[in-house]
């Protein structure tokens, strides 16, 4: 089998609730969300879908960068080679981007990625996880997203999380960072028995840091994500030799050797896994495979990527038999998407349909309505 075609469709999806992190605005009810969808065709009329979703104030790639790259680069490079050898596939790739100090435009690789794993689980008539020789997993729990300054918003949607019987939350800081102690309070407060998440999307000072660190810790927090910049690993690392709560890296691991840097600068108790960031299924399992073997504990999260997405990352962390709640947030900000499937979300738990591949059907008139000009 040989891969014969690859097609790109830029998207904008329309959304419910506006999200910010502390960089900035990641969508809103009056922009949308941007992702890009890929179809990848074999020659004997197998086809996979994928899925990347961009996002400028999380990282540098843009729905123009994501969709020119495949078009222009990464697409090309693959036509004619087997759809099967994920290894081969991301070497060409790799090579037709380089790395220089990042790995070289992940998102845009993480689309391509997940269509392959599609095509080759749907080529053998199997669930993705069929893939990795692994079964479907059970439900996959789930946490809720809050980002907010406010306490008291704060607290109902914690409230209003819990009685729809989400297993977790995780608390967006570093939008105010003067309030965000009261917003950890007012949360563990209105919901003290979920898992509490705390991600600052590398806001702090290391200073700032460790004061909110000890402050968490005597509220009960249960992890602190990304609090300082990404490419201070040493200020982690001395974060983490004064802070009670575990600190987990985000923006700081996109790669197997970044999983492998945390660990010699013991910068890091948690990495979190996500499929966007680290290239697609395939880098993004190593990671969490390299992590559990240096005895670290894993986080599953996402990009507020569409049901594609959400599917392929959950399917993941299943695999990697993550039992902490995950933050695959897309359904709580997307009013929707161009996809058909039998993935639910019920009881704050992702279940999961017995269909091939990822599962997704493509929606095509869906696809020409929320279609990007670009
Ligand atoms: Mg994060």
């Amino acid at each position: 089998m040989k891969i014969q075609r690859i097609d790109v469709f830029p998207l904008i999806f329309p959304m419910k609730r506006n999200f910010s992190i502390s960089g900035g605005s990641v969508g809103s009810k009056e922009s949308g969300a941007t992702h890009v969808y890929v179809k990848i065709t074999a020659d004997d009329g197998t086809v996979g879908w994928g899925e990347a979703r961009p996002s400028r104030r999380w990282s540098y790639e843009t729905l123009e960068s994501v969709t020119s790259t495949i078009r222009k680069y990464l697409g090309p490079a693959l036509i004619g080679k087997s759809p099967l050898c994920f290894k081969t596939l991301h070497q060409r790739m790799n090579l037709e981007i380089a790395s220089g100090t990042t790995i070289g435009q992940p998102i845009a690789k993480s689309a391509i990625d997940l269509a392959l794993h599609d095509l080759a689980a749907r080529s053998e008539n199997k669930p993705l996880p069929g893939v990795w020789q692994e079964a479907i997993p059970g439900p996959v729990k789930l946490s809720y997203l809050i980002s907010t300054s406010d306490p008291e918003e704060a607290a109902q949607l914690a409230s209003k999380a819990k009685a729809e019987g989400y297993k977790g939350l995780d608390v967006k800081v570093g939008l105010t960072p003067k309030r965000d102690i009261d917003v950890i309070r007012a949360v563990k407060e209105a919901a003290p028995d979920l898992f509490f998440r705390v991600d600052a999307n590398q806001a702090y000072t290391l200073s700032q840091a460790i004061q909110l660190a000890k402050n968490m810790e005597a509220v009960g927090v249960d992890v602190f994500e990304q609090p300082l910049p990404a490419g201070d690993l040493f200020g982690h690392a001395r974060l983490r030799a004064r802070a009670g709560v575990p600190i987990a890296l985000d923006e700081s691991v996109w790669s197997p050797r970044d999983v492998v840097n945390a660990v010699r600068t013991e910068a890091a108790d948690t990495i979190v896994i996500k499929t966007s960031k680290m290239r697609g299924l395939y880098y993004a399992r190593l990671c969490g495979l390299i992590a559990r073997e240096a005895g670290l504990d894993l986080l599953g999260g996402g990009l507020t990527e569409s049901t594609i997405g959400l599917t392929a990352s959950a399917y993941l962390f299943g695999a990697l038999n993550i039992t902490t709640p995950v933050d695959l947030n897309g359904p709580l900000f997307l009013a929707d998407d161009a996809v058909h499937s039998g993935t639910t979300i019920r009881d704050g738990c992702i279940h999961f349909p017995n269909d091939v591949g990822i599962g997704c059907t493509i929606d095509e008139e869906k696809i020409v309505k929320y279609r990007a000009q670009l």
